[in-house]
């Protein structure tokens, strides 16, 4: 009898790549988490450090250094390996970077016979993600970028600390760009099954609230703490493993991903966050919720920012 166990490689030993990987070791979700990076002592330390969790967890988490000819039985690899913006850079200016340094990346991977699922966080997240599939050839279920994962917990963060209640009780989502031209489709926002647009309207508490401005905030609160320390790690780290556990539960947990658009919203040959079902398979389907025209707009005004971008480099050539 063979039994199966589930790897999950994360490619990047940075603050998003060593916080996933502890993320994923303290939740338990999966056997082996192997860790990879050019700067091999990095990956080293960082996985020196891990292996002394074990100890003091639920369960017994293999934790491995290890090279991209190891990546063939693993069920997932997660790229974070990149450049964050600096303070005076939007997402949209480490293109360049993060596209140079995902094609060393996906090349010997899919040498190694990796036949799972890639999660892409590096950002521009929505633009490179879409080569990680043009690069690696693999189905467009199995090639997932982070999308508005995060900044839709951020967005039910700051929704929950208004009307305070628990943020897990708002069911809502930012979708299009990971970046600053994401959009909220605030009619389908509900807390405990009510519509957002309807609470605010029933309580004279809320009335002056002007939704615009949360997704500001969602927008902008990963540069406020980039100036203060650098980086954002926390949040996307367990945004990923939430990602991940969906997939290797097989959960057809709903969650918004950046995902290839052929035809879903009228769009086509992009990648951008909208609603998935996630499961063993990967991307089960997308969910292609009904917006109102305003809100239908500004997705496509979204979606339009990352394809001129997305236009601006031929990977192939770089
Ligand atoms: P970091 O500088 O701390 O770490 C990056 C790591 O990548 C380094 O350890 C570096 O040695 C490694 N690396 C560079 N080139 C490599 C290569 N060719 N092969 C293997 N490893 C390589 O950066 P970070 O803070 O961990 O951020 C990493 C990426 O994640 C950035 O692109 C950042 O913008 C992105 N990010 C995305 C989200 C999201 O929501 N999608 C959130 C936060 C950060």
């Amino acid at each position: 009898m063979t039994v199966n166990r589930s790897k999950v490689v994360i490619i990047g030993a940075g603050l998003v790549g060593s916080s996933t990987a502890f993320s994923l070791i303290t939740q338990g979700i999966c056997d082996e988490v192997m860790i990879v990076d050019i700067n091999k002592d990095k990956a080293r330390g960082e996985v020196t450090d891990l292996c002394h969790c074990v100890e003091y967890l639920n369960r017994n988490v293999k934790v491995t250094e290890g090279d991209y000819k190891d990546c063939g039985d693993a069920d997932i690899v997660v790229i974070t390996a990149g450049a964050p913006p600096k303070a005076n850079q939007t997402r949209l200016d480490t293109l360049e970077q993060s596209a140079k340094i995902v094609k060393t990346i996906v090349e010997p991977v899919m040498n190694s016979g990796f036949e799972g699922h890639f999660i892409v966080v590096s950002n521009p997240v929505d633009i490179i993600a879409f080569y990680v599939y043009k690069l690696s050839g693999l189905p467009k279920n199995q090639v997932i970028g982070s999308g508005t994962a995060m900044d839709s917990a951020r967005l039910k963060f700051f929704i929950g600390e208004m009307l305070h209640v628990d943020p897990r009780s708002v069911q809502g989502y930012t979708m299009g760009e990971h970046g600053d031209s994401q959009m909220c489709p605030w009619s389908h926002v509900t807390v405990g099954g009510k519509r957002i647009v309807d609470i605010l309207k029933d309580n004279d508490e809320y009335k002056n609230v002007d939704l615009n401005e949360i997704v500001e905030k969602v927008t902008r609160v990963g540069f406020e703490i980039l100036e203060v320390k650098g980086t954002t790690c926390y949040g996307i780290a367990t945004t990923v493993a939430g990602i991940t556990k969906a997939i290797l539960n097989d959960e057809n947990k709903i969650i918004p991903v950046s995902t290839l658009l052929e035809g879903e919203f009228g769009e086509y040959e992009v990648f951008c966050g909208v609603p998935v079902i996630l499961n063993r398979g990967g991307v089960k389907d997308i969910v292609e919720v009904h917006m109102t025209d305003e809100e239908f707009m500004k997705f496509k005004k979204s979606v339009d920012v990352i394809r001129n971008y997305s236009d601006r480099i031929d990977i192939f050539s770089l």
